[in-house]
């Protein structure tokens, strides 16, 4: 039976593993988490409908799960390639859950009982988890993990698991699959604030990233969907959106622009306006970048709003002793600006996937200087590579939004699907 790969369980893997599937060919959908679903499933709502994002995405995951031609791999990656185009045999080496997959129903009573709590990464911190833990509450597969790092062994997640579903001793497992065709959907990474050290991330109080206020503002986070200064537990009465971080700044050789922040912080300020309409949200910006079908009538919405969009951007941001305080030059005005909000949000920019090195290198698909992947010719099709029988993705090749990443995700998997015809 031909088969085909997909690396990657983000909204591209997603979307391009469905679509081959449903034309009736078999689909290994490989992803190192615990848990398909990638950024997206951390988003609250989507620009510029505003619709909420694991509305959309749950459904696809749920369908990867059920389908029955797509063979999930979690915890699981690919650590070498061999053979020709038709015939790619890939080994893959699965990391323990320490979980029976076959027992456990994801009840959760396990979770429950676990005392230890850790950093909780899908919160981006804001958060904490337990040692034993589901990736979040809409997880595919529904089942949890145990992180064998922080469990301390304490026995009480044995005890009350009814269906002795977790494992003390769990090896790695590694094995071998052959496919025609493979894509590549290593998604992207978000940029690290603290490289970007005077704008006060993790120095200054209530100076948070765009993903940490994703996971605030969303009913399903750590703060219930309330956003919140962290250092008072109040609601911030102004708000000032740094864009930029980490995207269109030569000086650490980020010179791209990340596609996505201008529109998610638009996005986030006409959620917050929506929330408390007295609320000062101001967007601090090189220019904004609106180019997508309905963005620029968002930007338009939110100005009506009262979002003051303030041309410029602070090279520091400090703590005034109330709060976090900047100074900008007002590029429009040539006036200084020195803004005293109650929370800072940095708009960190999106880079190359962790994963797309490895496997770029492994699968041979040479990188962009930036670490993205190289298509072929982005003029003939971003989803051809060089190595024919291997597509690329979603942001696996450059910064892209969710439908972009969608309709990516759809051109590599016919391109794969077309070759399993020629087998
Ligand atoms: Fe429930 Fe057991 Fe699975 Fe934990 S391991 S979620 S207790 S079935
Ligand atoms: Fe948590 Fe480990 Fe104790 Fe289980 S054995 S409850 S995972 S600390």
């Amino acid at each position: 039976m031909v088969e085909v790969a997909v690396i990657g369980g983000g909204i591209a893997g997603i979307q391009a593993a469905l679509e081959i599937a449903d034309h009736g060919i078999r689909v290994h959908l490989i992803e190192r988490e615990p848990s398909i679903g990638g950024h997206m499933a951390q988003l609250d709502k989507t620009f510029p409908t505003n619709d909420c994002s694991m509305c959309i995405l749950s459904p696809k995951m749920n369908d990867v799960a059920r389908h029955p031609l797509i063979v999930l791999h979690t915890c699981t990656e690919v650590t070498s390639v061999e053979g020709e185009p038709g015939s790619y045999r890939l080994t893959l080496v699965a990391k323990p859950r320490f979980i029976d997959s076959e027992l456990c129903n994801g009840c959760g009573e396990c979770v429950i009982i676990c005392p230890v709590e850790v950093y909780n990464r899908f919160d981006a911190g804001i958060g904490v988890r337990k040692a034993i833990y589901k990736p979040h509450s809409q997880a595919v597969p529904d089942l949890v993990i145990k992180d064998a790092e922080h469990c301390i062994e304490c026995g009480l997640c044995y005890d009350v698991c009814d269906l002795d579903a977790i494992r003390k001793e769990e090896e790695e497992r590694t094995f071998e699959i052959e496919v025609a065709s493979i894509v590549i959907a290593t998604g992207y990474s978000v940029f690290d604030a603290r490289k970007k050290g005077g704008l006060g991330y993790l120095t200054v109080p209530d100076v948070i990233t765009s993903l940490e206020l994703e996971r605030m503002i969303n009913a399903g986070g750590p703060t219930g969907g309330k956003v919140v200064r962290l250092s008072t537990g109040r609601v911030p009465k102004s708000v000032v959106f740094v864009q930029c971080v980490g995207s269109r700044d030569t000086s650490i050789d980020r010179p791209w622009c990340s596609c996505v922040c201008c529109m998610a912080a638009i996005k986030n300020a006409i959620l917050l306006k929506e929330k408390d309409p007295g609320m000062e949200v101001t967007i601090c910006h090189n220019d904004i970048r609106a180019y997508g079908k309905g963005y620029e009538e968002y930007f338009n919405r939110a100005e009506r709003m009262g979002v003051r969009f303030l041309k410029g951007l602070p090279g520091e941001v400090w703590s005034d002793g109330r709060g976090p305080a900047l100074q900008v030059e007002n590029t429009e005005t040539q006036k200084i600006e020195i803004l005293h909000p109650d929370l800072v949000i940095l708009s960190v920019g999106i880079g190359p996937g962790e994963g797309t090195c490895q496997v770029a290198g492994i699968l041979g698909i040479p990188l962009e200087k930036s670490g993205f992947a190289r298509p072929l010719d982005d003029k003939l099709g971003p989803f051809l590579t060089r190595r024919p029988g291997i597509y690329l993705a979603g942001t696996a090749t450059a910064p892209r939004d969710i439908p972009d990443s969608v309709a990516m995700g759809g051109a590599a998997a016919m391109r794969a699907f077309t070759d399993t015809l020629r087998e």
